[in-house]
């Protein structure tokens, strides 16, 4: 067995509050990832998954600390490595799809501006070079007549298009593990399963990994090599989606999947 791209054990996440024990967020949560894998991370609002993917890169907000458990990216320790060594993992090594686009995306600036900022940090030197990468990947994520779009602006993009665009741009640093937590929730149903479907082919044939956080069970059974399902903080269920689906084992799991129509 080769060792894998992502590997999180026993993690512990904790909110602290001013006057009680603190809120332990994540409990124990262990998973791996491996190379090109996709894996979806499914559970109600407020089970950790926003705060799992977070902690990965040490980007928790307010008081939210680390408490325990390790995160190995390709062997390195990223929950203890010095913040410099980080910041060169975040991005080109392990790249982030919120969902809002709006804060995401700078509103001053053409979004071609925005795909050159990223592909010259990727060390890309030529100009024009950029520019032709800049306009395939704009096509690669669906954006018609990339040509005539790449000088816009954010706002004169549709909700839907801004999460093609933020795609874009987190594919740019050619990162080896897309994180995208609820990237769609903000849109109609069509496009969620338009941007979900294009978010599972797309890492297929670049070969990235991908940590899918959704409640869109049904592209998560078309595009997810395997699910993990959280509870309270911690992990339920783990295995390829189809036995999961099949045979879903915590309670939990199976009134999810009763509630799917
Ligand atoms: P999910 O993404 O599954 O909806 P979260 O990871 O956002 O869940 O939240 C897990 C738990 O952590 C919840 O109880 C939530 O209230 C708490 N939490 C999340 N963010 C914060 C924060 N900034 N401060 C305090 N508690 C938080
Ligand atoms: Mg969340």
């Amino acid at each position: 067995m080769t060792t894998p791209l992502l590997d999180v054990r026993d993690l512990d996440v904790t909110f602290t509050t001013p006057d009680g024990p603190g809120l332990r967020a994540v409990r124990g949560v262990s998973f791996t990832l491996r190379r090109g894998e996709t894996l979806a991370v499914v559970g109600e609002s407020g089970s950790g998954k926003s705060t799992t993917a977070l902690a990965l890169l040490r980007m928790l907000p307010g008081t939210g600390r680390i408490t325990g458990g390790s995160v190995r990216l390709d062997g390195t320790e990223l929950t203890t490595a010095p913040e410099d060594e980080l910041r060169a993992v975040r991005g080109t090594r392990i790249g982030m799809v919120f969902q809002d686009p709006m804060t995401a995306l700078n509103p001053v600036l053409t979004i071609g501006r925005q795909l050159d900022e990223v592909l010259r940090a990727h060390g890309g030197r030529d100009r024009a070079a950029r520019r032709a990468r800049a306009l395939e990947l704009l096509s690669l994520v669906g954006i018609p007549d990339p040509a005539r779009r790449v000088d816009d602006h954010p706002h004169r993009f549709s909700g839907g298009q801004r999460q093609r665009v933020l795609i874009a741009l987190a594919l740019a640093g050619e990162p080896d593990v897309l994180v995208a937590d609820e990237p769609t929730t903000a849109l109609d149903a069509t496009v969620q399963d338009q941007i979900l479907t294009l978010l599972g082919d797309l890492t297929r044939t670049t070969g990235t990994a991908l940590l899918l956080i959704t409640h869109n069970l049904g592209v998560v059974a078309r595009t997810c090599d395997r699910v993990l399902v959280m509870y309270g903080g911690t992990v339920v269920e783990d295995g390829p989606t189809a036995e999961v689906l099949a045979r879903p084992r915590h309670p939990y799991t199976a009134g999810l999947l009763a509630a799917v129509p």
